[in-house]
């Protein structure tokens, strides 16, 4: 089953999960580039506030 992703950093959806990857609160958050993802390792709740 696929599933679209967000990439909540840069805002770019993503057809399939990469292995830049965080999990965080039972959710598991993907992607484009181990840089939006380093990203949003530092400051995670500035990224999910963002989200809808
Ligand atoms: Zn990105």
């Amino acid at each position: 089953m696929k599933k679209v992703i967000k990439d909540v950093v840069c805002r770019s959806w993503l057809k399939n999960p990469t292995k830049n990857l965080v999990e965080k609160d039972g959710k598991t958050f993907y992607f484009c580039s181990p840089r939006c993802k380093s990203k949003f390792e530092k400051d995670p709740d500035k990224y999910i506030n963002l989200k809808g």
